[in-house]
């Protein structure tokens, strides 16, 4: 059994459940035999049974307050940082998977990391809060339900993006690694062989908005017809994405991500037997 839990404390986190329910049964008929758990995840205890997790959309202050009231933070932190198990973060989730984020408090205590990345929180302002486009993302597999060349349906609420791929962090507990601070403290569970291949892994950017084709979409002018935003990165096992592809009947992405989640588990089944 795989169990895939979705942090529980704050915003969209039974949408995903939905979603993951749908995407799981999609690979059943796929052919595979993999019996899933979906899990909501409140605890540490329900932390641990977890083999990834998703942090989903919602209101990224409140989630972390949350989580560091319930004692989740560090536990969190391990999850991603330590034990680097798939960990995927959509909208506030891509937020508190950053290694650092525009107008967060000093020292950065808010946020779990895990992405070398820095997001800008706000990023669209008051222009265009919120607004869907139909994107095409590459990173796709083809699906029972939809074909991969299918434009994506994004829905972006007061979306953050990410604005700067940091330079690679080789440790996580180096001085320089918690200047801003995402650092588990200095870890209980050892790094293993495996983890540390996770973590040198690099930022891959998945998916880009073009604020033009957006604009034509909408059929207005922007004011920056050149920009292009980055809304999907992965960086080994954490995955992060601007949009909220939980608010929407497509099953695609989580379907995809299931697949890459049962890669790490099987490589990790392996690694044990070894
Ligand atoms: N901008 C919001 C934040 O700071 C995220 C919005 C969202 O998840 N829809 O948390």
């Amino acid at each position: 059994d795989v169990t895939v839990g979705v942090l529980a404390l704050q915003g969209a986190f039974s949408e995903h459940i939905q979603l993951l329910r749908q995407a799981a049964e999609n690979i059943r008929r796929n052919g595979s035999a993999t019996r899933w758990a979906f899990i909501d995840v409140r605890t540490e205890g329900e932390l641990r049974r977890c083999d990834a997790l998703i942090l989903p959309g919602g209101e990224s202050t409140t989630m972390s307050l949350v989580a560091a009231r319930s004692g989740l933070l560090e536990p969190l932190r391990e999850f991603v940082k330590v034990l680097r198990k798939p960990t995927w973060g959509t909208c506030a989730g891509l937020i508190l998977l950053a290694e650092s984020a525009n107008r967060t408090k000093k020292g950065g205590q808010d946020l779990i990391g895990g992405l070398d990345v820095r997001v800008n929180r706000n990023h669209f302002g008051r222009q265009v809060e919120s607004f869907q486009a139909n994107l095409s993302l590459p990173f796709l597999g083809d699906t029972v339900e939809k074909p991969a060349d299918q434009p994506f349906r994004c829905v972006f609420i007061r979306a953050p993006v990410v604005e700067k791929i940091l330079p690679h962090r080789t440790g996580i507990q180096t001085e320089e690694a918690s200047r801003e601070a995402t650092v588990v403290a200095p870890s209980k569970a050892p790094i293993d062989d495996l983890a540390k291949e996770e973590l040198n892994a690099e930022v891959e950017v998945l998916a880009k908005l073009s604020t033009r084709s957006l604009a034509l979409q909408n059929n207005q002018d922007h004011d920056h017809p050149g920009a292009e935003d980055i809304i999907a990165v992965r960086q080994g096992n954490v995955f992060g994405t601007s949009f909220h592809p939980e608010l929407t009947e497509d099953p695609r992405i989580h379907v995809w991500w299931l697949e890459e989640v049962l890669k790490a588990v099987h490589r990790r089944e392996q690694f044990e037997s070894n």
